[in-house]
Order: structure tokens, then C-alpha cells, then sequence
């Protein structure tokens, strides 16, 4: 009898990346292709199904799924995505599902990214847990009831965007003080110009040119001071920010994704103490921080095929 895979796929700016997956999480085949080759989006569309077709792999796929940026999933469009060079409203699920004949569905990254740890990553036991993708930005999978939650327009888990500092730093988005000006890569980023400390001028980060996310974490380790701050002050407005967003959903845990996450135990560690010194009462000592297990497989593809197996059961 021949596996069963879903087709999962990640749009990015850059790249595409697709690959075929079984219900255990085996990765079968997978490839990617530069996203800028293809002016239109149906000549992707085409250039994936030509591929798979050389495979012998058509008949095996059972959905699809994709993730992409400002992807809607009630109607499967991609709708005005900046980082795309595709404008306007593109129908990516329903070229795919015309192409290929198989039900195929869009789906948000940060969805994907909680469906990938319910089937595949670090919270396979849980019916109650929220995913935050610790990336450029900050995004989140809230699972509650072992359901997903959407909201109206399929925008619930824009946690990135809630307001932690009155009148902080200015956001994407355009407004102030969003959480993710401050945990994530480019909040780190930006805490090492825009953070005030008596440590700062004997900074090793002083000493490396454009320094990143990960070079605060490695002098961090290295014993820096200043770079320690950072970390501390990232982990602390993360923890309280958890902290009250607990109050909405209850979850058991928080399963934290991205480079930031994975730099070692003690952001977590930090992460966790500040939630227990924001966190109301009834939930002290009830919530978990983990950190993903699948940020070094392909969590993308994974995500979005879990989102066909989830779907389908
Ligand atoms: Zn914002």
C-alpha cells in the first residue's frame, strides 16, 4: 500500500520551500524554489506540480497546504502582502487546488507553526497551549479545546502587536510600544541602541560591526554585561506580556519558537520567572514554558502538512 503525504508548503519573499510528509512527521522529499523567478503565481504553482509529477509522487498527496504571508484562510487568499512581489489579491488555494485536484487550504505561518508542535513538535499532549515565533517579529497559535483559534477575520493571535510600553517604540505596524519592538530578533536588535546602561560603553557588542540578535546571546554567554540586560529585559517585558495574555486563554504552556527561543535554557528559565512574578493568583505555578522542538527540521513544511492531517482526521 502506497503512504499517504500531505503537501505542505512555505511561501516566503525569497524562497519556497514544499515537501511531502507523512502523519508520523517524516519528511519524504522536499525542495524549494526561488519565489522572484515567477512572476505570476500560477507559473509557481505550475513549476511545483511539474516537479512533484517527475517524482511520481502526484498520486500520493492527499491536500494541501500552505503557509505565506498575509495568507487569509477563510478565502485562501494571499491579500496585498509587502514582503511578495505578486499584488493585490493573489487565490494561491485555489490555483493550487486547480492544478493539482486535491483540497487545498491557506493557512497563517504562526497557525501552521502551532498545528506543526499539536502533530510533530513539543506539545503533542496538550489541548491547551499558544505557540510564540520568536522571528523578525513575534507571532502566535493560540490551541484552545485542541481547536485553533481564528477569530472573525482569521487575525486572533496577533499577539505581536498588543501594546506593552505606553508610548514605546514605534512599530511596523505603526503604533507604539507593540510587544514585538521589543522580543524579537529586531527588538534585541534594537535594544542595543535603544537601551540605556551603565555597562554599555565596555560592551564587547560595541566591538562587532552591526551586531545581531545572536551576537547579543553569544556575548550574553560570553558573560557580557550589557548583552546580559538585553536578554534579562527581553525576557522579563516577554514573561509579564505571557503573563496577562494567560488571563485570556489559560493554556497549559507556552511553546516558544525561533532562534531567540532556542539560544539556550536560560531565556526560557527567564522567560518563566518573569511570567511567575506577573502572573495572576489562580495560575501560579501552571504554566510551562517549552521551546520548540522542530527549529532544526523543517518547521514550515511540517506546520502546514499537520494542518492537513489535523483537518482530516
Ligand atoms: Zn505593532
Amino acid at each position: 500500500m502506497s503512504t499517504h503525504y500531505a503537501l505542505g508548503i512555505d511561501i516566503g519573499g525569497t524562497n519556497s520551500a514544499y515537501g511531502l510528509v507523512d502523519k508520523k512527521g517524516n519528511v519524504e522529499y522536499e525542495n524549494n524554489l526561488p519565489t522572484t523567478d515567477f512572476i505570476l503565481p500560477e507559473d509557481l504553482v505550475s513549476a511545483i506540480f511539474e516537479d512533484l509529477k517527475e517524482q511520481n509522487l502526484l498520486d500520493s498527496i492527499i491536500g494541501i497546504s500552505i503557509g505565506a504571508p498575509n495568507g487569509n484562510h477563510f478565502t485562501g487568499n494571499i491579500e496585498y502582502a509587502p514582503n511578495l512581489s505578486w499584488k493585490g489579491i493573489v487565490p494561491l488555494a485555489k490555483l493550487f487546488h486547480s492544478k493539482f485536484n486535491k483540497p487545498s487550504q491557506l493557512t497563517n505561518d504562526a497557525n501552521a507553526a502551532a498545528f506543526g508542535e499539536k502533530l510533530f513538535g513539543n506539545a503533542t499532549d496538550l489541548q491547551n497551549f499558544v505557540t510564540i515565533t520568536l522571528g523578525t517579529g513575534l507571532g502566535s497559535g493560540i490551541i484552545i479545546d485542541d481547536e485553533i483559534v481564528y477569530g472573525e477575520e482569521g487575525f486572533a493571535g496577533e499577539y505581536g502587536h498588543i501594546r506593552v510600553i505606553p508610548n514605546g517604540r514605534i512599530c511596523g505596524c505603526g503604533r507604539k510600544g507593540c510587544l514585538e519592538a521589543y522580543a524579537s530578533s529586531t527588538g534585541v536588535k534594537r535594544s542595543i541602541t535603544e537601551l540605556d546602561s551603565e555597562n554599555k560603553d565596555d560592551s564587547i557588542l560595541n566591538k562587532i560591526e552591526n551586531p545581531s540578535a545572536k551576537d547579543v546571546f553569544e556575548s550574553a554567554k560570553k558573560g557580557d554585561l550589557f548583552a546580559k540586560e538585553i536578554v534579562e529585559y527581553t525576557a522579563q517585558i516577554l514573561g509579564s506580556s505571557l503573563a496577562d495574555f494567560a488571563c485570556f486563554s489559560n493554556p497549559k504552556a507556552y511553546v516558544l519558537f525561533g532562534g531567540i527561543a532556542q539560544s539556550g535554557n536560560n531565556f526560557s528559565e527567564r522567560v518563566k520567572f518573569h511570567l511567575e512574578e506577573n502572573i495572576l493568583h489562580v495560575l501560579k505555578g501552571q504554566i510551562e514554558i517549552r521551546t520548540s522542538s522542530l527549529h532544526n527540521r523543517n518547521a514550515a513544511i511540517l506546520g502546514a502538512a499537520a494542518t492537513v492531517f489535523l483537518k482530516n482526521n
